[in-house]
């Protein structure tokens, strides 16, 4: 049971990220937000979490493009039992106009960040005697499309980077899995559909069904609720053999 734990999950404001915190604060975790932002709203996210559950929640500032603030996220934390990193931004382009600080940007929040919030959270979890790190990685952690160069990538990344934190953590009661989903209709799905539409001349309709859905066989977008309930599982007695994989949630995706 993941009742009086402390889940830090990356990035969660919005999304994937705010749903799988808030079903960890329903199961009973104490959970700690985060996004680079530092408004009102952010903090009274938290409270409302808090309140309705019945859980401490903090929301705490960090921008996951920089090693010292990652890190410093889960000393200010001062727990992480369950750590998701889950922060993550896209742009799409073909390569030659890939603005290089879009590269940088995306290789830091998607994937750098991951090293470097595990690396601090992973000396708390031996000391508490059990730990679980969850990484939202991507179907394209597993398969590539054009024009997402930086985004394909670092989630290829998280997935190898899972398999390493699992290994070192092999003999101990602490786990390291990815989730990867296929299309979420979250704002960062939202945000790419204009691209999309643009890179591939047709209308934005046409976009998110001939190219988005194209890829998930189910023709139905993945929900937040779902991948919040996958990540629970994870954190249960049932999932504590299970490490260093990948658990899809892609329509059928990455079965083609
Ligand atoms: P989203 O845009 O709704 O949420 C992203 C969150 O990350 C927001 O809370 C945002 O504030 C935060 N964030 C962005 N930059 C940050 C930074 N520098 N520091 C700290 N926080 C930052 O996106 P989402 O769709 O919920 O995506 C969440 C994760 O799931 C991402 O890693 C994304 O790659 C992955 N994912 C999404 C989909 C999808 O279809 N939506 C599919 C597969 C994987």
């Amino acid at each position: 049971s993941v009742s009086g734990k402390t889940a830090v999950v990356t990035g969660s404001t919005s999304g994937i990220g705010l749903g799988i915190a808030t079903e960890l604060a329903r199961a009973g975790a104490n959970v700690i937000l985060n996004s680079f932002t530092d408004s009102e709203e952010d903090h009274a996210l938290a409270a409302s979490l808090a309140e309705e559950h019945g859980v401490n929640a903090r929301y705490i500032q960090a921008d996951m493009s920089k090693a010292d603030q990652c890190r410093g996220l889960i000393e200010k934390a001062g727990a992480c039992d369950i750590l998701v990193n889950n922060a993550g931004i896209q742009h799409v382009a073909p390569i030659p106009e890939f603005p290089v600080e879009k590269w940088d940007a995306i290789i830091a929040i998607n994937m750098s960040s991951a090293f470097h919030t595990t690396a601090a959270a992973l000396p708390m979890m031996r000391k508490a005697g059990w730990g679980r790190v969850i990484n939202i990685a991507s179907a394209h952690g597993l398969r590539a499309s054009p024009f997402k160069s930086a985004y394909v990538t670092a989630k290829h990344g998280v997935v190898g980077m899972t398999k390493v934190v699992a290994l070192e953590t092999a003999k101990e009661p602490i786990t390291c899995n990815a989730i990867c989903p296929g299309y979420v209709l979250t704002p960062l799905v939202e945000a790419q559909i204009p691209d999309t539409a643009k890179e591939y001349g047709i209308s934005e309709d046409e976009a998110i069904e001939k190219v988005i859905l194209l890829k998930q066989p189910s023709k139905e977008f993945v929900t937040v609720e779902q991948l919040a309930g996958i990540a629970l599982f994870l954190c249960s007695d049932a999932a504590a053999q299970m490490t260093g994989t990948t658990l899809t949630a892609d329509g059928g995706w990455t079965s083609q």
